[in-house]
């Protein structure tokens, strides 16, 4: 945002002021350069961790092994990295060590594709050493310097590129794709729980398809436990910025739940995950009951409703749309609405609580779904009485 574009601004005049080198660099300057809003603004410096504590009155160490210190004297905080280079990657997936060094065009270097490795000075100055902005006109993902030996230091930036180009609608240039199929087995080196956050950035963009047509029948997919269905059918589907609506998909498809537990998916979402299953095939039964509407949330509706989508040969734009109205038109939205609570019914009986006040409640809860008894004090009880009596 502005206030994090200033606060980095801000960040970068103090730093020069003490005869250091500082810039903005990564995907804040390709987001500039795109017009496109940036998710954070990094700044880069000649300045070593501990000098750029100093310049500033209030920072954190967020990650001072890699030489990042987070400054939180302005409005925004900013993340002030050390400009570096990476030692030997032998376990292909860290390096061994970093080493912080002056050179700005040293920790270019190290960066992953050369629309993530330009720089900015405040005064607009792009600093671009490998072409990226060629790059960015003409939608190309491309490793900076051997493409074979970076994917094989760290095999995340596989799913990077991936990432990048279902986000971005870029294609990923001939060289830098072959090398990513030759160091695909270097992915099982990778935590899943890294890759995971590369896969919701990929199922929450407008292009999950791109991701999946160059992962399907590539040496990627072997590595990923569990193989994408046909790509035709993830052309079809409308993620809308919602991440579960691809782990959902990635399950229905393959029928394997398993993946989620490799990928760490928290029990949040799993339970998402598992109620949007259930609602798809509630879906594909016809039109979802008052109860089923009532039962599950408009989000697992949503997810539901874009998968369903998908897979059935008619589409249905409006299906979700539909649905929604449905639910918003049901007597009551949640149980916290019904007229009354398990205290009045403790009440007009002179029971004690028990499994008899769920099921009482629960019967209420249908009746009044349904439409079949009015949200009202009075009538219900007046139903509750006839009813309990009749059973009890
Ligand atoms: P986003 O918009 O999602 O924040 P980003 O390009 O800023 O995308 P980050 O993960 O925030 O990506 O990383 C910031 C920058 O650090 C990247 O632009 C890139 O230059 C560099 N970088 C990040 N991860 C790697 C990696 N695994 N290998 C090499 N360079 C990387
Ligand atoms: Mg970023």
């Amino acid at each position: 945002t502005d206030s994090s574009w200033q606060a980095a601004s801000k960040v970068i005049e103090a730093l020069e002021e003490q005869q250091f080198e500082a810039v903005i660099v990564g995907g804040a300057v390709r987001d500039f350069l795109l017009g496109k809003e940036a998710n954070d603004v990094d700044v880069a410096t000649s300045a070593l961790p501990e000098e750029t504590k100093a310049v500033f009155t209030k920072t954190f160490d967020v990650g001072i092994e890699h030489g990042t210190v987070l400054v939180v004297d302005f409005k925004e905080p900013v993340e002030v990295t050390t400009f570096r280079t990476d030692g030997d990657y032998t376990d292909h997936r860290r390096p061994d060590e970093v080493i912080f060094v002056r050179s700005l065009e040293e920790d270019l270097k190290r960066r992953d594709f050369t629309i993530n490795a330009m720089a900015m000075r405040p005064n607009g100055d792009i600093i671009d050493l490998f072409n990226g902005r060629s790059d960015l006109v003409k939608r190309i993902i491309r490793a900076v310097g051997n493409a074979h030996e970076r994917f094989s230091e760290d095999a995340l930036r596989i799913l990077r590129a991936l990432r990048f180009s279902a986000q971005l609608d870029f294609r990923i240039e001939e060289k830098t794709q072959q090398a990513m199929y030759d160091s695909a087995a270097f992915l099982e080196k990778i935590a899943r729980e890294r890759m995971k956050i590369e896969f919701d950035k990929i199922f929450k963009s407008t292009y999950p398809s791109n991701a999946i047509s160059a992962i399907n029948d590539t040496p990627i997919a072997t590595y990923l436990h569990g193989e994408f269905m046909e790509l035709a059918l993830w052309k079809k589907l409308q993620t809308a910025g919602n991440e579960i609506i691809g782990w959902t998909f990635w399950v229905y498809t393959t029928g394997n739940r398993q993946l989620l537990d490799d990928y760490r998916c928290s029990n949040e979402e799993k339970k998402q995950v598992a109620q949007a299953l259930i609602c798809m095939e509630i879906l594909q039964q016809g039109d979802p009951s008052k109860m089923a509407l009532f039962l599950y949330d408009e989000s697992i509706w949503q997810v539901a409703s874009a998968c369903s989508n998908a897979v059935t040969p008619q589409q249905k734009p409006q299906l979700f749309e539909n649905i929604r109205a449905q639910k918003k038109a049901l007597p009551i939205q949640s149980r916290q609405e019904l007229a009354i609570s398990g205290r009045d019914l403790m009440a007009w009986t002179g029971k004690k609580g028990g499994p008899w006040l769920k099921e009482a409640l629960e019967s209420i809860i249908v009746n009044v779904v349904m439409g079949r008894l009015q949200n009202d004090e009075q009538q219900i009880k007046d139903w509750f009485k006839h009813e309990w009596n009749n059973q009890a």
